[in-house]
């Protein structure tokens, strides 16, 4: 079966030190077949971090590694896209000036009154149970108003919150209390042909989304189904691809998919 990663970053992405040329070199040597370059373009941070010239190498890279690769390992360029909507004329910018193999959509980083962080810094015991019920109820109504403000392939990690909320402020909080919120994504993911992703990053503890949550997308017939390491470093290109495709085998999905040229391609299970 052909091993697809279709979530990664590099050193154009402000958390990872990663280089692409190297990921290439150790996808060959690691049987990892396709992987996607997917850096941050963290909209809120534009300026601040030079995303423009910063997706614009990373593309550069990407190109340059499948070039020196073809044949051997398929590298495609992509983009992260987070935070979409709090500037539309920078994320139009950003799609409009790179043609992208694949677009990721993302939502990391949500103001209120009391969280004036990005999720990953926040510390979410500060919260009362009604300020984090309110909170997660936002995350899911942002996170459609984002999908709906552009053209993207691929929502990535849905329910992203819980990674921190659960993961390291150990709140111990069910995602199923959001069943209704997370049925309408995967609704209109479905209606808009937007793939969901089985993020397998090593810092989730699991999958994001969980497996009910898949369960869940299939019983209302969704198909599309990617998956993500979202490494950061080289050594986690690849992980838990394998171990992901066949838990979605297990499941009764065909097929799980790369993109290329912001098309998707099955990849029997
Ligand atoms: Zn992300
Ligand atoms: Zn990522």
């Amino acid at each position: 079966m052909i091993i697809a990663d279709m979530h990664t970053h590099s050193e154009n992405s402000h958390d990872s030190r990663a280089n692409i040329l190297k990921n290439a070199d150790f996808a060959y040597n690691n049987g990892i077949d396709v992987f996607a370059v997917t850096d941050h373009a963290d909209i809120q941070f534009y300026n601040e971090r030079n995303i423009y010239n910063a997706i614009k190498n990373s593309v550069k890279e990407a190109k340059e590694a499948n070039e020196k690769y073809k044949g051997k390992v398929k590298v495609l360029h992509g983009v992260e896209l987070g935070e979409s909507i709090w500037s539309m004329h920078y994320a139009c910018e950003i799609l409009d000036s790179n043609e992208f193999d694949v677009v990721l959509l993302s939502v990391h980083d949500l103001r209120t009154k009391k969280i004036l962080k990005p999720f990953s810094d926040f510390d979410f015991t500060a919260l009362t149970r009604d300020e984090l019920f309110d909170f997660i109820n936002k995350y899911f109504e942002y996170l459609l108003l984002s999908l709906k403000s552009v053209k993207c392939d691929i929502c990535a990690h849905l329910t992203l919150p819980f990674r921190y909320i659960n993961n390291k402020c150990n709140l111990n909080l069910s995602t199923k209390l959001f069943e209704d919120k997370i049925t309408e994504i995967l609704k209109y993911l479905i209606e808009n042909n937007i793939a969901l992703e089985a993020n397998v990053s090593k810092s989730n503890g699991g999958m994001i989304p969980e497996k009910w949550i898949f369960e869940k997308y299939k019983a209302l017939d969704g198909c599309l189904i990617t998956i993500g390491s979202d490494a950061h470093v080289t050594e986690n290109l690849g992980c838990g691809i394998l171990e992901t495709a066949k838990l979605l085998k297990n499941m009764g999905f065909e097929n799980y998919y790369y993109y290329e040229k912001r098309k998707p391609i099955a990849i029997k299970l």
